[in-house]
């Protein structure tokens, strides 16, 4: 086992996360050969956004804050530092923080879509996230946060990078706007998933979007099997 291997089981068997079956050493494996679908993590599957407010206002209740109606733009800090300067390094304070993404709550639907999306004949389906660069919690708290929601066979379906455009699919639905990368023509189709911050953008480019887990997304995989 790998050093991070044995840290990420350590943690989870210390702090009593697991259960004795994600302790095992066992693959889900294989793959359908079909299509293949990378779900982003915070703003897709967990209220980043929501999450974040709320931890903002309670550790600094005579500080001004940004309602999620008034969210423009994907950096949350790059907001709150045009409001002040000081705001910025205050809001990136709360997701550095202990706790922060393990307490996320799931968006509407998230779960229920993409547990139904996974059982799918000829469709792999895996959540594809990238960790904030300080590390100290992020990357623990967002497979614990997989394994309380999906249950730990879906740890099998996690892809951590900072760098979604090297990993291929045919699908990648993510709530950032501007995905890039090392792969100037990345293998898969961005669908937008429609978030506060994202809702009032016209991009460049055509672009599909879902924007919810209400709307059509079996319609989005269908048209491209
Ligand atoms: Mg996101």
């Amino acid at each position: 086992m790998s050093a991070i291997g044995k840290l990420l089981k350590g943690q989870w068997v210390q702090r009593g996360l697991a259960s004795a079956n994600c302790r095992s050493m066992s693959s889900r494996g294989g793959s359908s050969g079909g299509l293949r679908v990378l779900v982003d993590m915070d703003g897709v599957l967990a209220d980043f956004e929501g999450g974040f407010l709320k931890k903002f206002q309670a550790r600094y209740p005579n500080e001004p804050c940004i309602s999620l109606e008034d969210r423009r733009g994907f950096w949350v800090s790059a907001q709150y530092g045009q409001l002040r300067s000081d705001l910025c390094e205050k809001a990136i304070s709360i997701w550095e923080s202990k706790n922060f993404f393990i307490e996320l709550e799931p968006l509407p639907g998230a779960v229920e879509a993409v547990k139904e999306m996974s059982q799918l004949k000829n469709t792999d389906v895996f959540i594809c996230t990238s960790p904030i660069k300080k590390f100290t919690y992020c990357p623990y708290e967002k497979y614990a946060w997989v394994e309380k929601h999906f249950g730990c066979d879906f740890l099998e379906q996690m892809i951590l990078t900072r760098d979604k455009t090297i990993v291929s699919a045919d699908l990648l639905i993510d709530d950032r706007p501007d995905i890039t990368g090392a792969e100037t023509r990345p293998s898969w189709e961005h669908i937008l998933f429609t978030s506060c911050h994202n809702k009032h953008l016209t991009p460049n480019q055509p672009i599909r979007r879902l924007h919810s887990w209400a709307d059509d997304w079996r319609a989005i995989l269908d048209s491209k099997r």
